[in-house]
């Protein structure tokens, strides 16, 4: 469960190349620490998980600037865990090894929602080459901050907080937090949110919605005296900034009157220029998984 962490947090190096922290997954012992020693030498901070699960745990949790993943893993494939993230809605950039090759095999590993796909036995100076140009790449296509109010959250380090004091979500109440926040201002039926927030195809019942969405305003509103996430009759959920008043970010999601429900679909258009174009990177990115709700939010013009 826990990855093998042969570098905790500590011996970050400080004024190499990057000294940027990458994941590698993969259960060939002697290829994992031969990359472990190799990127190291060029100044990344190198952890190792050795099957599927350990990797998913903690390219969840950790910080990391990429991943290398391998694709036959034990107990879950790389396939499957590439496309746990993207799921979750999580852009770490993935470089996918294989000791397969063929053109399938790498479409299946780019839908999946690798970033790039190298076959095994590959060049070493190829891999640094490529995890370069996905780290320059992946840079910019990393959602910013996102902010509704004072409530922030960071998809790169997976962080909420309310005016500046953090609040730990779970892994659920989080994404459905990111859904909400990514669309702020714009009604949100039960039905989107379960698509974008479990498991597509899940034979989930909707008012698991309803009970997820008490437990995130027990953790970002009433503890703070607010009430950002509203309940929209016959709609859904909308987060707004509750403190309205000027920012003209979320200005019209303000008035909040519970009549206006009905049309608030069509604002859509909204986004300031930030939430705008992370939207676009993320129908970029997901392909597929964009498909079901890309209608109502007019998702950005997926490009
Ligand atoms: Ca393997």
């Amino acid at each position: 469960m826990t990855p093998l962490r042969a570098s905790q947090p500590g011996p970050r190096r400080r004024g190499t190349l990057i000294g940027v922290r990458l994941l590698v997954v993969e259960d060939e012992e002697r290829l994992a620490r031969a990359l472990k020693r190799g990127l190291e030498a060029e100044g990344f901070v190198v952890d190792l998980a050795a099957d599927g699960p350990a990797g998913l745990e903690a390219a969840r949790y950790g910080d990391y600037a990429a991943v290398i993943l391998d694709i036959m893993l034990p107990r879950l494939s790389g396939y499957r865990v590439v496309q746990a993230l993207r799921a979750e809605r999580n852009w770490v950039p993935v470089l996918m090894l294989s000791a397969k090759d063929g053109e399938y095999d790498q479409a299946d590993g780019l839908d999946a929602g690798a970033d790039d796909y190298l076959t095994k036995p590959f060049s070493y100076v190829v891999l640094l080459a490529r995890l370069r140009a996905l780290l320059r790449r992946g840079a910019p296509e990393r959602p910013a901050v996102l902010a509704v109010g004072d409530l922030t959250l960071d998809p790169a380090s997976r962080e909420v907080a309310r005016a500046g004091v953090g609040v730990s979500l779970t892994a659920r109440e989080y994404s459905l937090l990111e859904y909400l926040m990514r669309h702020h201002g714009e009604a949100l039926s039960k039905i989107a949110i379960l698509d974008h927030v479990w498991e597509a195809g899940a034979d989930t019942d909707p008012n698991v919605v309803e009970v997820y969405v008490g437990y995130l305003r027990r953790k970002i509103d009433t503890p703070f005296g607010r009430r950002s996430v509203r309940t929209v009759r016959g709609v859904g959920y909308r987060i707004v900034d509750d403190l309205a008043g000027g920012t003209g970010r979320t200005g019209s999601a303000g008035a909040t009157e519970p009549g206006r429900g009905g049309s608030a679909g069509a604002g859509s258009a909204t986004g300031s220029g930030r939430t705008g174009s992370a939207g676009a990177t993320e129908a970029d990115q997901t392909g597929s998984a964009g498909g079901a709700g890309a209608g109502r939010g007019g998702s950005a013009g997926a490009g």
